[in-house]
């Protein structure tokens, strides 16, 4: 069973991951954007885990529920809110228990990437972060290193796609031959989730 520690291990793991990755994030950003995920997602989670200090939740829905409203409400780019809604409904659909399975989060999670696509009205194959969402999701009811390996392949896999969502679809055929920003961000969230696993 995964208790509020996981997940503030998992928010923890996740703050340091983008505070290592955020030049990359950035650099990725550069080509097909416009330079700043990495500063967008440093942001954001430098206030999760000031947040996640200062607050204390005490159940792993209210981890989540707390840590997706700091990245609405400290985020100025379009990943700000995505993710925000991924941590959010999440929690949310984690409810108030103190301990949930594997499965439970399995599920939850699904209900937050459905969230993100409704919000961002993106589908697979557009170049986003749900490239790397769905299928970590989708193998997630293997395993947790299962859900990070997807989550890396979906990532790398957008390289050579044309955005139709998001800054990078203004460029048209020119978003081409780069990876997404977005979806490498995700990568990083689900290899951290499976380092707070152990
Ligand atoms: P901004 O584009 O506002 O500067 P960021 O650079 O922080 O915001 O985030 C860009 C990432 O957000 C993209 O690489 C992409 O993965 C994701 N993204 C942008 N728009 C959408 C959308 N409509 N649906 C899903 N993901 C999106
Ligand atoms: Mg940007
Ligand atoms: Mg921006």
């Amino acid at each position: 069973m995964l208790d509020a520690d996981f997940f503030r291990r998992w928010m923890t793991a996740a703050a340091a991951a983008v505070d290592r990755e955020a030049e990359r994030l950035t650099a990725l950003d550069s080509p097909i954007g416009d330079a700043d995920h990495g500063t967008n997602m440093l942001r954001g989670f430098r206030a999760v885990t000031a947040a996640l200090e200062k607050e204390d939740p005490a159940t792993p829905g209210a981890v989540l529920t707390l840590s997706g409203r700091q990245l609405i409400s400290t985020v100025g780019g379009a990943s700000g809110p995505l993710y925000g809604t991924l941590l959010r409904r999440t929690g949310k659909a984690l409810g108030d228990a103190a301990e949930v399975s594997e499965e439970e989060l399995a599920a939850a999670l699904r209900t937050g990437v459905e969230a993100v696509a409704t919000l961002g009205g993106a589908a697979p194959g557009d170049k986003t972060m749900l490239d790397a969402l769905i299928p970590a999701v989708d193998a997630l009811a293997e395993s947790f290193a299962a859900a990070c390996e997807a989550a890396e392949k979906g990532a790398v896999a957008t390289t050579p796609l044309l955005a139709r969502k998001g800054r990078a679809s203004y460029l048209g055929e020119r978003s081409i031959g780069h990876q997404d920003p977005g979806a490498t961000s995700s990568a990083l969230l689900f290899a951290t989730l499976a380092e707070a696993a152990g």
